[in-house]
């Protein structure tokens, strides 16, 4: 265990932040986790990680953390996450994403620690003007959040330039899901508004009626496509670009499967899968939805090694399944 980094994963107690603990702590390698608790779940976290309390504002407390737990790497995933939410509240989500991102940022140079993960999000591309997507494609966001996201690869680039010991690599999700293998975590957002939980939810009686967001749409079912990648591959890349960063790097990667799904494709695997009928309503579009989105990920296996082990979407469903089926309240308070 002498050699492995020694990482600092912020948001670790939220939906994708804990599978990156519990893989990280599976593999030896030590982990703290530093989250402030008004998303997260303190249960999502084993008892026996080192967690701090902390809200990323908190500068100087989070030098110490990276002092006293002689920090190597830092895995950021603490942000908040929900396009619809960032147009109504654009200043909680410049403060918390932005800001939060900077104030962590001058302490990690206070403390000397020099390598950074960062959350990143296929929404900096906005509206694309080709699919599948390339990491060197235009970025211009359409909302609050992928604006947020998009500011601090900014910063990273003009850190990254100014100080050559730094090294950083961004990561580019497109759509996330899925849960850990063995069930033990998985997604508990409140409000919940992502597609898979939302088709779980209306199988499991939670919400009446699962409703579809346009059947209108330039695609060939007239719903929306996405790239859905399963947490556990997303994981993986993170653990290979922390091993490969170095001195100097300033890498951005996108993290998808390379082929999409419409909503209606996901609502009949959903249906296979749980072996129900899920009660659907059509709806109208929700704003800021662009019709097609999916990755090119050549870069991240060709540079990083990453392999995707999940490329069936019915692999995610399951893993979500089993999840929500034992804990349909989701964590306890
Ligand atoms: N969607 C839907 N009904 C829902 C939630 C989502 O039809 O209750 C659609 C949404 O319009 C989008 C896709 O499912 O086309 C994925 O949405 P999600 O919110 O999961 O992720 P996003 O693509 O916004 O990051």
């Amino acid at each position: 265990m002498e050699n492995k980094l020694r990482v600092l994963v912020t948001g670790g107690a939220g939906y994708i932040g804990s599978h990156a603990v519990k893989t990280l702590h599976e593999k030896g390698y030590y982990v703290a986790v530093l989250d402030n608790l008004c998303r997260g779940h303190r249960k999502a976290v084993p008892e026996d990680v080192p967690f701090f309390q902390t809200d990323l504002q908190e500068t100087d407390r989070i030098e110490e953390i990276l002092r006293e737990n002689k920090i190597d790497v830092v895995m950021h995933f603490a942000a908040f996450m929900a396009v619809g939410e960032s147009v109504q509240c654009p200043i909680e989500y410049y403060r918390n994403n932005t800001g939060g991102a900077l104030s962590l940022l001058y302490a990690m140079k206070k403390a000397g620690v020099c390598r950074f993960i960062f959350s990143s999000t296929a929404a900096t591309y906005g509206e694309p003007e080709t699919t599948p997507i390339y990491e060197d494609q235009r970025q211009l966001p359409v909302n609050p959040y992928g604006w947020s996201k998009w500011m601090v690869e900014r910063i990273l680039k003009d850190y990254g330039k100014a100080n050559p010991e730094f090294g950083f690599t961004a990561l580019r999700y497109f759509n996330v899901g899925g849960s850990a293998e063995d069930g033990s975590i998985g997604e508990d957002h409140r409000p919940e508004t992502h597609l898979l939980p939302k088709i779980i939810y209306a199988a499991l009686g939670k919400d009446e009626k699962l409703t579809v967001f346009g059947t209108d749409y330039p695609t060939p079912d007239g719903t929306c496509i996405r790239d859905y990648v399963h947490v556990e591959d997303l994981i993986a890349a993170h653990i290979l670009a922390m091993e490969a960063i170095k001195p100097g790097d300033q890498k951005f990667y996108n993290l998808g499967i390379g082929h999409g799904y419409s909503v209606k494709e996901m609502l009949d695997a959903a249906e296979k899968v749980l072996e129900r009928k899920i009660p659907v309503v059509y709806g109208e579009r929700r704003p800021g939805d662009p019709a097609r989105l999916y990755a090119n990920s050549d870069k991240a296996q060709k540079e990083l090694g990453w392999k995707p082990l999940h490329t069936d979407v019915a692999d995610m469903i399951e893993s979500a399944w089993k999840w929500y089926k034992n804990h349909p309240n989701g964590y306890p308070d």
